[in-house]
């Protein structure tokens, strides 16, 4: 079985957009307990990689490690696993909320935009980039990277998540390659 609620939450976003294909390479950021992963595996992914704060019993067909993604060794080991670049990378991350609102929403923006700059860096062309944003959240400036970089991004709330909660996925698909940064 999944395991995690948030698998159902990838699953029902894949029938949505299908971008789940076999023989991909899937990073996994914020990986924990690990569902996400079962999921692409069971896609047929050639590699997965993830990263979590936590430690994560182990997942066959899986590399997952713990560590804080925001540490640039950690993404050095993430590179050293991937052997080469991915077709999706995928962020389920959110940072533990301090109940100070403004400062939650500042945290939850800067850990995707890290995750949408190292998506960037590690695409092949015509990739996929999943993540979990908020409700507001996603910032404009954001925004205009997501589409410079990708030739479709859009954002959709998957059943499984809870309604009061605020959070809804931006699914950006289509990397237009790393050059694409430098032109506006
Ligand atoms: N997609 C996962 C699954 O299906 O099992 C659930 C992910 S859970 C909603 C979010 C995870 O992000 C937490 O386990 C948390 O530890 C992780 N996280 C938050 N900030 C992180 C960071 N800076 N580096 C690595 N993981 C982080």
């Amino acid at each position: 079985g999944w395991r995690s609620r948030a698998a159902y939450k990838l699953i029902e976003l894949n029938d949505k957009f299908h971008f789940l294909k076999k023989r991909m390479k899937v990073v996994d950021l914020g990986a924990a307990p690990g569902g996400w992963s079962q999921v692409a595996v069971y896609h047929k992914a050639s590699k997965v990689v993830g990263i979590d704060l936590l430690q994560v019993k182990p997942v066959m067909g899986a590399d997952i490690f713990q560590g804080d993604f925001t540490e640039p060794h950690n993404l050095e080991v993430l590179l050293g696993k991937l052997e080469g670049k991915a077709d999706l990378v995928m962020s389920d991350m959110a940072p533990n909320t301090t109940g100070h609102a403004a400062t939650d929403h500042i945290r939850i923006i800067d850990l995707t935009e890290q995750a949408l700059d190292f998506a960037i860096k590690i695409l092949n062309l015509n990739g996929v980039f999943i993540a979990k944003v908020f409700q507001g959240g996603s910032e404009k400036l954001m925004l205009n990277k997501l589409k410079r970089s990708f030739k479709i991004v859009k954002h959709a709330k998957p059943p499984a998540s809870r309604k009061e909660s605020k959070e809804l996925y931006v699914i950006a698909t289509g990397f237009k390659g790393n050059n694409s940064e430098d032109k506006s």
